[in-house]
C-alpha cells in the first residue's frame, strides 16, 4: 500500500457498482470516503431496477482482485460463459467459442448481489460511511461544496470533500455541473433501438432449459434476443430493437406472433403467459451512449464509469470499463503518491479518448452481434483469426479476445484490428496475384 501523506475526505456521488468500488480503493489508501447515493439502501430491497445480470470481464476482474473480492463473486458466484450460442429461426444451434486457444471465458454476476458485495466491503473500512437517501442537487466543484436532498425528510444537506468523484452514471449530476465549465465537451446519442429484459424459467427439475455455459443469441438482422445465465438457472435477456419495432408490438396477440416468427423455440421456453406478463410489466428502455473530455476539473473532482462514458451494453464493457477506470485511478494514487493535482489531469489524457474508443466499439458489436455473426465473412474471418491466434498468440490478438481478456487500452485495440485488416487484404491482393501468375503458367 502506497504511504499516504494526508488523509483526504473524499465524496463519492452514487453508491452503484462503480462509486461502491471506487469507495473500497479509497478507502484501502487510507482516505475517509462518504458515498452518498439517491436511491435507498440496495441491500434492504428485493430486486433492482436494472438488467439483473451483467457480463464481467478481465478488466473488471483486475479491479476485485485487487480488493479481494475476485474469488467470492466470479469463482464462487459467477457463471462461466465460454461463447455466443446462436439460434436461427428453425431452432439450430451454432456455438462461436470466445477464445479457444486459451480457454478464456467471461462470467454471468448478479448486478444486485455485486453492488450488495461491493457496499458490504466499503462498509468494512474504518474511514468509510455510506449515505443512502441523498440526492445530489448543486455543487461547486473547485471549493468541495456540495447541497443533497435527503429523500427521506426532505431537507437539504450541505457537504464539503476535498474531492468530489461523479459515480452518479449515465444521467450524472455532477457531469452537468462539470458541463457548464469552459472547454468542456461533451456529446450524448441515443440509439434508435431499446430493450425488454426478458428471464427463462428453469425446467422443472431445476435445470438450466438451454446450455448453462453460454451467452445465448438470437440473431435477426435489425433486432435481436440475447440471455445470459444465471446462479440459479434461470436466464434473463433482452430483446434489442428498434423503437418502431416496439411500436408495433402493443397486444398480446401481435406480441406472440412477433416470438412465434422470429424466436420460436425461446418462446417455447418462457412460455406465452410468462412472455405476455414479462413484456407488457415495463415500457422499452432507451440506450444512450456519452462521450466526454476532460473527465476531470482541476484537483477537485472528477468524472468515472457512466457518468464519464455511459456506453450502449454490446460489448459488456460499460461496468468492466467503470471499474478499469477505479483501477487506473489507484495506478496513479500510486505513481504520484495521491497528489490528485498530478492525478487528474494525467487521468483524463490516458482515460478520455479511451473511453471514446469503447463506445465506438460498443455501437460496432451491436450490428456485429444482430447481423454480422450470421454471414459467411463474419465467420470466415472468426476462422483466420483462430488460427493466427493459435500459430502466434502474442502477436495476433483477435479484437474480441483483445477487448475482453487483457488491459490493452481500447485505442490500441482498434488500432490493432486495422492493423490486422490491413494484413489480411494485403495477403489475400498477394495470394490472388500468385494464383494467376501460376493459372497463366500453367494454361500458357
Ligand atoms: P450506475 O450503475 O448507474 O450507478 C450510478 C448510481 O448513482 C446509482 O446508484 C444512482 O442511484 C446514483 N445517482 C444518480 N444520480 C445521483 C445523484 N444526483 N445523487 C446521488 N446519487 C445519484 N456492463 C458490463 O460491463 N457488462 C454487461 O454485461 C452489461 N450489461 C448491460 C446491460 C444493459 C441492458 C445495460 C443498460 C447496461 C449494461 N452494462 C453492462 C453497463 C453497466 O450497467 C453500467 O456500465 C454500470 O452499471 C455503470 O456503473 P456506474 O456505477 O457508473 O453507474
Amino acid at each position: 500500500m502506497a504511504k499516504v501523506e494526508e488523509k483526504l475526505r473524499i465524496a463519492i456521488v452514487g453508491g452503484g457498482l462503480v462509486g461502491a468500488l471506487a469507495a473500497c480503493f479509497f478507502a484501502k489508501r487510507g482516505h475517509r470516503v462518504i458515498i452518498y447515493e439517491y436511491r435507498s439502501d440496495v441491500r434492504m430491497e428485493k430486486s433492482h431496477g436494472q438488467s439483473i445480470n451483467l457480463a464481467l470481464s478481465f478488466r473488471g476482474r483486475e479491479a476485485l482482485k485487487a480488493i479481494d473480492l475476485e474469488d467470492i463473486l466470479v469463482k464462487r458466484h459467477g457463471t462461466c460463459m465460454r461463447g455466443r450460442m446462436l439460434h436461427d429461426k428453425d431452432g439450430n444451434l451454432k456455438e462461436v467459442l470466445y477464445d479457444s486457444v486459451k480457454g478464456n471465458c467471461i462470467y454471468s454476476v448478479n448486478r444486485r448481489y455485486l453492488n450488495v458485495v461491493l457496499l458490504d466491503a466499503a462498509e468494512k473500512y474504518p474511514g468509510v460511511q455510506l449515505k443512502f437517501n441523498r440526492k445530489l442537487l448543486s455543487a461547486d466543484l473547485e471549493k468541495g461544496k456540495m447541497q443533497f436532498l435527503d429523500t427521506n425528510t426532505g431537507m437539504t444537506e450541505d457537504a464539503e470533500a476535498d474531492l468530489i468523484i461523479g459515480a452518479d452514471g449515465a444521467h450524472s449530476k455532477v457531469r452537468k455541473i462539470m458541463s457548464r465549465k469552459p472547454l468542456f465537451n461533451c456529446a450524448q446519442t441515443y440509439i434508435e433501438h431499446g430493450y425488454v429484459e426478458i428471464s427463462v424459467p428453469h425446467t422443472k427439475d431445476n435445470q438450466f432449459a438451454m446450455s448453462g455455459n453460454n451467452l445465448h443469441i438470437w440473431p435477426r438482422g435489425e433486432f435481436m434476443m440475447t440471455s445470459l445465465p444465471n446462479e440459479n438457472r434461470t436466464f434473463t435477456g433482452n430483446l434489442f430493437a428498434p423503437f418502431r419495432v416496439f411500436e408495433k408490438l402493443k397486444t398480446r396477440e401481435a406480441l406472440l406472433s412477433f416470438y412465434s416468427e422470429h424466436f420460436p423455440d425461446l418462446l417455447q421456453l418462457v412460455g406465452e403467459e410468462n412472455l405476455v406478463k414479462q413484456f407488457f410489466e415495463k415500457e422499452p428502455q432507451t440506450l444512450i451512449s456519452i462521450k466526454c473530455k476532460p473527465y476531470h476539473v482541476g484537483k477537485t473532482a472528477v468524472i468515472v464509469g457512466d457518468a464519464a462514458h455511459a456506453m450502449v451494453p454490446f460489448y459488456a464493457q460499460g461496468m468492466n470499463a467503470g471499474f478499469e477506470d477505479i483501477l487506473v485511478l489507484d495506478e496513479l494514487m500510486e505513481r504520484y503518491e495521491s497528489d490528485f493535482a498530478k492525478i487528474l489531469p494525467k487521468f483524463s489524457e490516458l482515460r478520455c479518448d479511451d473511453g471514446h474508443a469503447i463506445c465506438d466499439l460498443a455501437m460496432y458489436n451491436y450490428i456485429e452481434m444482430r447481423d454480422l455473426v450470421t454471414r459467411k465473412s463474419f465467420l470466415l474471418r472468426k476462422f483466420l483469426d483462430k488460427v493466427l491466434y493459435t500459430l502466434v498468440p502474442n502477436f495476433w490478438i483477435p479484437l474480441y479476445s483483445a477487448v475482453q481478456f487483457t488491459r490493452m487500452n481500447f485505442r490500441e485495440c482498434i488500432a490493432h484490428k486495422e492493423w490486422q485488416d490491413k494484413v489480411l487484404r494485403t495477403s489475400v491482393f498477394y495470394f490472388g496475384i500468385l494464383f494467376f501468375a501460376i493459372f497463366a503458367i500453367l494454361v500458357l
